[in-house]
């Protein structure tokens, strides 16, 4: 199978109009390849659909989103490079709400998580003092 997108070929994906094996793959190749993003974008600025960034076509034709667990991964900071380069894309070039939102609710989560554990070893702490003080 060719990697070359013809134009009519991205024209058609547009229209959602290609076979799903095709528009899975330019979908899929979208996510990496710079080049091809900008053509999608110009071809679609040319038509008079009234879309012009490709975020808006993203939303638009609903790509696919990373798994949450990929976000959860991404801050920790353990996600491979190539999946993290992804998701940077996908919220700062597609700016996909849904995937800021849910980042967002990751974040108050892990920061009340990290309180927790604090809050314990604390505790922990002050419960030792107390055990120690009382054994003198
Ligand atoms: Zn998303």
């Amino acid at each position: 199978m060719s990697n070359k997108f013809s134009n009519s070929e991205l024209e058609a994906f547009l229209d959602e109009s290609l076979p799903v094996e095709r528009m899975a793959a330019i979908e899929d190749r979208l996510r990496s390849d710079d080049d091809l993003q900008k053509r999608l974008t110009a071809i679609n600025g040319r038509r008079d659909a009234g879309v012009h960034s490709l975020g808006e076509i993203w939303r638009r034709h609903r790509l696919s989103c990373p798994p949450r667990e990929q976000l959860g991964s991404f801050l920790l900071g353990v996600l491979p490079r190539d999946a993290s380069d992804y998701l940077k894309f996908h919220l700062e070039t597609i700016e996909c709400r849904y995937c800021a939102a849910s980042l967002g609710d990751l974040k108050a989560k892990q920061t009340a998580a990290e309180a927790d554990v604090a809050d314990r070893r604390r505790q922990k702490y002050f419960q030792s003092s107390v055990g120690h003080l009382r054994k003198q």
